[in-house]
């Protein structure tokens, strides 16, 4: 078994899309960024990515990339899962958290489970999002930015 851990952090402006796990969430604010924003997914592929040490998304998906220019984050996810197993590594568990200040999430979360799982090859019972506010403190609490942690088990092939 091999361990890995993530976290990613966007800013957000209004008239942006906010998208989580491969989920449009409707909101005024959306994520800045060069591919869809998406840091659940962000923080998903580097728990990934760290747990069969080659690196880090970054890496893999550099934002200067001209080709990533909106990616979906969601077939960056599938592309992590292959580049994890050419070393040998198969997911066997994700949890993650989001820390978003608003809108609510609740409504949203299992299908962003099941937009998990499939990109990861999963089942959905082994894929957890959680999400929670940051109480109104800092940049995130004041709905400038959304955070995400992701931890993910991987088993040797
Ligand atoms: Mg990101």
């Amino acid at each position: 078994m091999k361990i890995g851990q993530g976290w990613d952090i966007h800013r957000l402006e209004n008239g942006r899309k906010l998208i989580l796990g491969g989920v449009e969430i409707p909101s005024e604010a959306g994520s800045v960024a060069h591919s869809d924003g998406d840091a659940l997914a962000h923080a998903v592929i580097d728990a990934i990515l760290g747990a069969a040490a080659v690196g880090d998304i970054g890496t893999h998906f550099p934002d200067t990339s001209t080709e990533l220019k909106g990616a979906d984050s969601m077939q960056l996810l599938s592309e992590a899962i292959k580049i994890a197993a050419e070393a040998g590594l198969v997911p066997h568990n994700i949890d993650s958290t989001i820390i978003l200040q608003s809108p609510k999430l609740k409504p949203h979360i299992e299908g962003m489970r099941r937009n998990l799982a499939i990109a990861a090859g999963m089942d959905i019972g082994a894929v957890s999002v959680k999400a929670k506010t940051n109480e109104g403190l800092g940049e995130t609490g004041a709905g400038r930015a959304v955070e995400t942690q992701a931890i993910v088990l991987m088993e040797e092939l």
